[in-house]
């Protein structure tokens, strides 16, 4: 506690001696419970997520699971919409809508996703809220800790893991939950059914889960995480971050309750180190900005509880930006902001008018590789195709195919035109086209292929190919 700021809003940088080690011990962290404004918007936000989390696939839609990734099957339901392997584009959209996302909030409101709403951090929560029913305050869990081994002690820690055990494995099952129907997971379960790779997967997402939030916890952001690492290259004077008030804060210093403190040459900081009972990665927010603050807002809700105590103006712990620090006028709207948002917004839009406007069948036209065009004994022109039809509708379909060019261009198969594909379904259908020589006024021709729903009339798709002739002969 008696370390001095450097500067506000500069990142520490520790000198290591040439014979120091690279390994660091970990220290064990025991956050001290905290309430305020921050605290309770970061319970609601876990109790929303998790909610969300562990509901969501228990919902049912057209007799079905409403969200379910159906890996061997190939097909995402979500919500009434399925993709298929096809529909990859949806996917890489999202997932670049997902990145944009990230950069826009992190340039506009720093570490908003580390402090609130990272799996992380809130798995961590609720493994730290079980640790505080069972052992209780951070005084007596640190009390619990120093004692030799006992019963009670014993008794404790055994409950406390086995809690933390029955909610990993929810979390796992509920994990599977999302790519293996979930009420047939779970009958399996308790009926001892289940696959061996459902149980490896259900074991392996609860370690998971029992290994980041239970035990290593703010190791995972401080050494493994990989975006809080590049995080700070999206940085900039007016991003927003948690802050210490230096100005205001220092000299820092113990004083009797009632001193006005301008008068005994203090700060506002009474230097009572709450801030940094409360953190989860143990650092002191008054030492500057350090990679290891996933921005919780802890801090801010333990110093405006000691603020308000000793009658001093809250805030000086606060959310500003490093301009505001020094001085300067925060700017909202930024070239980089406006460059995220633009892309987000433009990407957003196009992945929603693309779903709008999607056909959920598709048709690919193969031409025989074997000849360019036969002539017919009748001396017409014939091309020959493969057309694959694939349904990607719930249900089995009938579908007709037609053509469209030259007036005389007719379409030959021994099945007719009409075709029945199952749900899911790819079916290669090989097909002949005649047209008379007298109509192709050139080598290659545009023609264009229909195929339509019979069942719904509503579904059908035109794709273009070509039909391959002769040189016409001068004069025709
Ligand atoms: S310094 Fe404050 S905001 Fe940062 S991690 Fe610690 S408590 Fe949370
Ligand atoms: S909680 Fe506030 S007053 Fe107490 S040490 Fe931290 S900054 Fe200073």
């Amino acid at each position: 506690m008696t370390d001095r700021p450097v500067k506000s809003a500069t990142v520490q940088v520790e000198q290591a001696s040439p014979d120091a080690t690279l390994y660091k011990a970990r220290e064990k962290i025991y956050p001290r419970e905290v309430d305020g404004v921050f605290a309770k918007l970061r319970n609601l936000t876990v109790l929303i997520l998790l909610g969300l989390y562990y509901i969501l696939p228990w919902i049912q839609m057209d007799g079905r699971q409403a969200l379910l990734l159906d890996l061997p099957a190939r097909k995402f339901h979500i919500f009434g919409l399925t993709l298929w392997p096809q529909d990859l584009i949806y996917l890489s959209a999202l997932l670049i809508i997902a990145a944009l996302s990230l950069f826009f909030f992190t340039a506009l409101a720093g570490r908003l996703w580390c402090g609130y709403a990272c799996p992380q951090t809130v798995w961590t929560e609720v493994f730290i809220m079980m640790e505080r029913w069972v052992e209780g305050s951070r005084q007596q869990q640190i009390r619990l800790d120093k004692e030799p081994m006992s019963f009670r002690k014993f008794r404790i820690r055994a409950t406390k893991q086995l809690l933390w055990i029955a909610f990993a494995l929810w979390t796992g099952f509920t994990f599977v939950g999302y790519f293996s129907p979930i009420r047939e997971l779970g009958h399996n379960l308790l009926t001892f059914n289940l696959g061996p790779w459902e149980t490896f997967w259900i074991f392996f997402y609860s370690f998971a889960t029992w290994g980041n939030a239970g035990m290593l916890r703010e190791q995972v952001c401080i050494y493994m995480c990989p975006y809080a690492r590049f995080q700070s290259a999206m940085f900039d004077r007016d991003t927003l971050l948690i802050a210490y008030d230096t100005s205001r804060g220092e000299p820092r210093g113990q004083r009797k309750r009632g001193v006005d403190s301008r008068q005994a040459g203090l700060g506002d900081c009474v230097d009572c180190g709450l801030c940094v009972q409360v953190c989860p990665t143990g650092i002191d927010i008054r030492n500057g900005l350090q990679y290891q603050c996933i921005g919780c807002a802890a801090c801010i809700d333990a110093c405006d509880e000691v603020m308000e105590k000793v009658g001093y103006p809250k805030g000086l712990v606060l959310y500003t930006t490093e301009r505001a620090l020094e001085g300067g006028k925060t700017h909202i709207l930024r070239p980089r902001i406006l460059l995220y948002s633009a892309g987000l917004l433009l990407i957003t839009a196009a992945l929603i008018v693309a779903i709008a406007l999607r056909t959920p069948i598709e048709l690919d036209i193969l031409r025989d590789r074997n000849a360019l065009f036969n002539e017919t004994n009748e001396g017409w022109i014939e091309n020959v195709y493969t057309l694959k039809l694939i349904n990607m509708i719930d249900k089995p379909q009938r579908f007709r195919v037609t053509v469209a060019g030259p007036s005389s261009l007719k379409l030959v198969s021994t099945e007719g035109n009409e075709f029945t594909v199952e749900s899911g379904g790819v079916q290669a259908v090989p097909v002949s086209l005649r047209a008379d020589p007298a109509d192709l006024a050139d080598r290659s021709t545009k023609i264009e292929f229909t195929m339509e729903s019979l069942d719904d009339p509503a579904i059908r798709l035109t794709r273009v190919g070509r039909f391959l002739g002769p040189t016409p002969r001068p004069g025709r």
